[in-house]
């Protein structure tokens, strides 16, 4: 059991990427990172980055990878269903792969939806999710290649995780997403005090990640399209939960 140092770090306008050091063995690994020179910050004296993981292809969490790689010989690992659009990638990861950061494993899930190859890594033992642009704090990510269908069969892998599980998403759209929830969840009061929290802690330019899985089980809509309240509020009562979900993305996106 290796517990994993997780840093939380903003890059470009939005966007958050991490940085994992495994104490026990003193290995490095950084995720989706858009930057090089806050990486190299970070490592110190030595430099030392071992692994470069890479959850989906779009540019604004790949940016850094090639020149990261270059500077510090970092293996780089990303989905194999988007291998060809990774730069410089070295091994390909699928559905139930694990990964190993130093003494630390995850596990790999295949979460399609926002891209058709995205993936997400879970650390057991550090109870800690990396899912990237697939489920925000309460939010989730856009369809662009992919169905509502697939997306809610992503979300719904991580229904077995534990409530501690804390959420390390790719961008701090978390006001925003909060606004739009209170919208088609307007009676459930965990959410109204999440979003007054939410605007105090972005009031002062701080962060909301992480976030827990039983805090967005219990408050982000994204995650709760079997919900009666909701459900009852949109009308959908005998829809399946991939069409509430659809329903509730399709509001989003017209928000
Ligand atoms: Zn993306
Ligand atoms: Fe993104």
């Amino acid at each position: 059991m290796s517990e994993l140092e997780i840093t939380v770090l903003p890059a470009l306008s939005d966007n958050y990427f991490y940085l994992l050091k495994d104490t026990a063995t003193g290995t490095t690994a950084v995720v989706d990172p858009p930057v090089v020179d806050d990486v190299l910050e970070q490592l110190g004296a030595d430099g030392k980055l071992d692994l470069i993981i890479a959850t989906h292809h779009h540019g604004d969490h790949t940016a850094g990878i090639e020149a990261l790689k270059a500077k510090t010989g970092a293996r780089v690992i990303g989905p194999a269903a988007e291998a060809d659009k990774i730069p410089a990638i070295d091994e390909q990861l699928a559905e139930g792969d694990s990964v190993s950061v130093g003494e630390a494993t995850a596990r790999v899930f295949e979460t399609p939806g926002h891209t058709a190859g995205h993936m997400s890594l879970y650390f057991e033992d550090s109870k800690a999710l990396f899912c990237a642009d697939t489920l925000f704090a309460l939010g989730c990510g856009r369809l662009f290649e992919g169905t509502p269908a697939q997306m809610w069969d992503s979300l719904s892998k991580f229904s077995d995780l534990p409530d501690d599980t804390r959420v390390y998403c790719g961008h701090e759209y978390t006001l925003s997403n909060a606004q739009f929830a209170v919208t088609v969840d307007p009676e459930n009061e965990e959410l109204e005090q999440r979003l007054a929290q939410i605007e105090e802690l972005r009031a002062n330019d701080q962060p909301t990640i992480p976030s827990t899985l039983g805090e967005e089980r219990r408050t982000n809509p994204f995650l709760r399209a079997a919900d009666p309240a909701i459900r009852a509020h949109l009308g959908m009562e005998s829809a399946s939960d991939a069409e509430v979900f659809g329903e509730i993305r399709h509001r989003k996106d017209n928000a």
